[in-house]
């Protein structure tokens, strides 16, 4: 840990974890953000004989760690859509030949039966899921690439497994040692308390009040921080707001190309930014740890989201503020948004008379395929539908991502998947409810989101929120005093 990292001791929870690791057990564990999940993985991996997989969500995080360790002199190997292919062949041929450390790989990479079948050449003796919350439907970056996670542990004679995360309710949780098999785990659970963290509310009734409240909240804040937005159009405004302001900010979103928004995240990483205005496609794995201020523009989808993305200030232990610009509107922003996002019963019906005519005309059919021929239903549609449709039995995947039907599809199990989408989308109704009453209440801010968590127990006041330092009452105007009516001679 001296040597290669160059660390001197355990932050809490670290040890722990690592011993269960290296003693060969099943792990899942929940730690802050910033909490130092990496060395849970990262240094057991260097006491086992054989090669470590971490599979993660994002391509940027895993470049960004691959690269880490290889600057510390750790053979470590990235696999994912963006690696050149002559690059990738001579990964797989290291890996196979068991000359590499760590293997970063997208859970989608562990679809595939020839990338299994390179790994299987070689000892693997401990597979890590990074942002393990990407494989419940009950968290909030669902990722159905996520649920082959279980299958690729069984092919590989299951190694052991360690998952990570952030933030797990207890169905997460639950989702977690489903998916991955993982019944015999340890539960390593740090809680999600970080004192330094000061949450603060701001209703507005209107757009321009937000923009003043957040030029106020920048002058007055020292150092740099996250603005986070909603959309692209909020976030080229905000950026551009802030610029005639004579901040030095940036805009970042996923619709940007890689080289401008790869230019933003250094600015920002190097310190030069008093803000980056962002889209949630920036942020995970982001390791600054002086971030001073996460402001949200607009309110996220779920208290999930709204942790995990404000949780990114104040890695370094200095206090930093959390701040929520709350419009009532917003939620109904989100209403609208949700009622496009799931696959309704003809959307499925789509999906299975495509595979069925693509059958007929005899091969096996891509993602594109199916999306081609099912017309107007979007690719992501598709492709979740695909996922659950596989998970459920009634398609199978064959090499190459590959579809087909798993021979006759019954009405009844198609109303299944429909009744499935359906309670996943009335579950983000919950919690866009929860995210609301979060904005509304009265009550200390650690304390609705320890309850959230399933922390409830934790503590009545953090003293440091807005509503502890500035209770309801003492912001109310007080009452002008009625006069007593005049009694009539
Ligand atoms: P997480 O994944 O839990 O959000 P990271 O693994 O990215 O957190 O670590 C956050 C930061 O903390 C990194 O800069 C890392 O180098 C640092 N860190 C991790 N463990 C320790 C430790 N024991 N002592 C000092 N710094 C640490
Ligand atoms: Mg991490």
């Amino acid at each position: 840990m001296r040597g290669t990292f160059g660390l001197a001791d355990f932050r809490p929870g670290q040890e722990e974890v690592i011993r269960c690791v290296v003693a060969g057990r099943d792990t899942i564990a929940v730690m802050p953000t910033g909490a130092g999940k990496s060395l849970c993985y990262q240094l057991p991996a260097l006491h086992l004989p054989g090669t470590t997989i971490v599979v993660s969500p994002l391509i940027a995080l895993m470049k960004d760690q691959c690269d880490k360790l290889n600057e510390l002199g750790v053979a470590a190997r990235q696999i994912n859509s963006i690696v050149p292919a002559a690059e990738a062949a001579s990964a797989i041929s290291d890996i196979e030949a068991g000359n590499v450390e760590f293997v970063f790989a997208t859970p989608e990479r562990l679809e595939d039966p020839a990338f299994i079948a390179s790994l299987r050449k070689t000892r693997i003796d401990l597979f890590v899921v990074d942002e393990a919350h990407c494989l419940s439907e009950w968290g909030h970056d669902f990722r159905p690439a996520f649920l082959s996670l279980g299958a690729a542990v069984q092919s590989l004679k299951k190694p052991p497994v360690l998952a990570l995360t952030a933030t797990a309710t207890e169905r997460v949780l639950d989702d977690i040692v489903k998916v991955l098999g993982l019944a015999d785990a340890e539960v390593i659970n740090l809680g999600i308390y970080r004192p330094n963290l000061h949450y603060r509310v701001h209703h507005t009734a209107k757009e321009s009040a937000k923009d003043q409240r957040l030029i106020r909240l920048l002058h007055e804040t020292d150092g740099g921080g996250l603005v986070y937005v909603a959309t692209v159009k909020h976030c080229e405004g905000v950026a551009r707001l802030l610029e005639t302001e004579g901040f030095p900010v940036a805009a970042y979103h996923g619709r940007m190309a890689a080289k401008p928004r790869h230019a933003a995240q250094d600015r920002f990483m190097a310190g030069e930014l008093k803000a980056i205005v962002a889209t949630n496609a920036f942020g995970m794995g982001i390791d600054k740890p002086d971030i001073r201020f996460v402001v949200h523009y607009d309110m996220p989808g779920s208290l999930e989201a709204y942790y995990q993305e404000s949780g990114r200030a104040g890695r370094d232990g200095e206090p930093a503020e959390c701040v929520l610009l709350y419009k009532v509107e917003d939620r109904r922003t989100h209403q609208y948004f949700m009622g496009g996002k799931y696959p309704g019963a003809d959307a499925i019906l789509a999906v299975r008379d495509a595979l069925r005519d693509l059958a007929d005309s005899g091969s096996a059919a891509t993602l594109s395929d199916v999306q081609e021929r099912a017309g107007t239903v979007a690719r992501t549609k598709v492709r979740s539908v695909l996922a659950v449709m596989k998970d459920v039995g009634l398609v199978r995947e064959l090499r190459g991502a590959r579809y087909t039907l798993a021979g006759d599809v019954p009405a009844a199990k198609l109303e299944e998947i429909a009744a499935q989408y359906a309670a996943r989308q009335k579950a983000d109704r919950t919690k866009l409810e929860k995210m609301a009453a979060y904005a509304q209440s009265a009550a200390c801010r650690w304390k609705l989101l320890l309850e959230y968590f399933g922390e409830g127990d934790g503590i009545d006041r953090c003293g440091t929120c807005d509503t502890c330092v500035e209770p309801l009452e003492s912001r109310l105007v007080p009452p002008v005093p009625r006069e007593r009516p005049m009694l009539s001679r």
